[in-house]
């Protein structure tokens, strides 16, 4: 596929310690995606990267609802939230990028799920779906047109962020190979038919890296 280096940007989901092998909400080869990020990032002139960002006791954490396990659901001011471990509590090693990324040149990172009472897998609108978080604003001010999604996981932050990016009419693609998928029962599936239904393209990073 033919990159427009002005105006085509490289959206890195939430490439972080927590979401890879050893960390609290490990992603299943989670790291895997680290060198083929790499590699995608040197043909991408524009390069915006995300970091979930929670507080203590966020509203997305199990352990901040009594009697709840990871996993189970909760009811919260904005509709039923899943429940996790505690996972990218900000300031702590979990919360950090994978150290195998190397994207120097990246121009923003948006920090998200960062408010106690509502979480955000979206890079552009947080849990409740109307709240934003700044990116479309940015990418309109910035000019930049068409998203090329990766990272983790796919069937969460990953599909909340492209879903979202055609709704604030950009034009996204998906980099299926340079992300990975939590995999909760039936989550991948129901992800492949949003995107679907959304009319996203998901193509492979070599079809990026060797064009
Ligand atoms: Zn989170």
């Amino acid at each position: 596929m033919e990159l427009k280096p002005a105006t085509d940007v490289l959206l890195v989901v939430d490439v972080q310690n927590d979401f890879c092998p050893g960390g609290a909400l490990a992603v299943d080869r989670g790291d895997e995606v680290v060198p083929i990020i790499n590699r995608l990032g040197q043909r991408f002139e524009h390069v915006v990267l995300t970091q979930d960002w929670h507080p203590r006791e966020h509203v997305s954490f199990a352990s901040a609802h009594p009697g709840r396990k990871p996993y189970e659901t909760a009811e919260t001011g904005y509709g039923m939230q899943a429940l996790w471990p505690d996972h990218c509590v900000q300031g702590t090693p979990g919360a950090e990028f994978h150290r195998g990324l190397q994207l120097p040149h990246a121009e923003l990172i948006v920090r998200k799920g960062f408010r106690r009472d509502i979480d955000s897998y979206s890079a552009f609108l947080e849990n409740d779906h109307t709240t934003p978080t700044g990116l479309a604003g940015y990418l309109r001010e910035r000019g930049l047109k068409r998203i090329f999604v990766c990272g983790l996981a796919y069937d969460f932050c990953v599909r909340h962020s492209a879903i979202d990016g055609t709704a604030f009419d950009f034009e996204v693609v998906v980099l299926q190979d340079a992300s990975r998928a939590v995999g909760l029962p039936g989550s991948v599936e129901a992800t492949d038919k949003a995107l679907y239904e959304a009319g996203i393209q998901r193509i492979s990073a070599d079809e990026i890296i060797s064009a």
